[in-house]
C-alpha cells in the first residue's frame, strides 16, 4: 500500500480511516485493501469487497480498488473508498443482510454516512462521489450493478 504510484488514492484511504469513530487501523479490525488492475471492466467498476472465514471463526474482509481510481477526482476516490469500508464494516458486523441488493447498497451508503458524516451521491456514471466537489443523485438509484 505505501507506494508513491497509487499517493491519492493512499493518502485518502488514510483520511477516511483517521475519521472513524475507532480509529484502529483496518488491519486490526480485519480488513485488508489491495490496489489491483484488471477490474475496472465497466465504466462504475473501480472497487469491490469479499468476505471470506479463516479459520472457521474469523471473518477477514478484503477491499480491491482498481488501479485506474488513482486518477479519478477526490470526491471519486473518497466516495468509492468510504462505499467498501462500510460494506466491510456491515460483513464484519454479523448482521445479517437484505436480500435485495439494492437495499443491500443503500444501507451500505446509509452506513459510510453515519461513519463518516458526509453524504454519498452517485455521479453522472453512477459511480459513488463524497466530500468537497460531490455532486449528482442520491440515494442510490435501483438497478445499478
Ligand atoms: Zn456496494
Amino acid at each position: 500500500m505505501r507506494s508513491q504510484r497509487y499517493s491519492r488514492i493512499d493518502a485518502m484511504l488514510n483520511e477516511l480511516v483517521n475519521r472513524m469513530p475507532e480509529a484502529e487501523s483496518l488491519m486490526v479490525l480485519g480488513i485488508s485493501v489491495f490496489i489491483v488492475r484488471g477490474i475496472h471492466n465497466t465504466p462504475r467498476a473501480f472497487a469491490r469487497c469479499r468476505y471470506h472465514l479463516s479459520y472457521r471463526v474469523h471473518m477477514h474482509v478484503e477491499i480491491e480498488l482498481a488501479t485506474e481510481l488513482e486518477r479519478e477526482p477526490l470526491a471519486t476516490i473518497r466516495g468509492v473508498i468510504a462505499h467498501e469500508i462500510a460494506h466491510a464494516i456491515e460483513f464484519l458486523s454479523g448482521d445479517p443482510l437484505p436480500d435485495d441488493l439494492d437495499d443491500l447498497e443503500r444501507r451500505t451508503d446509509m452506513v459510510a454516512e453515519q461513519l463518516f458524516g458526509e453524504p454519498i451521491y452517485y455521479d453522472d456514471r453512477m459511480v459513488q462521489c463524497m466530500g468537497k466537489g460531490a455532486r449528482g443523485t442520491r440515494p442510490r438509484p435501483d438497478g445499478l450493478r
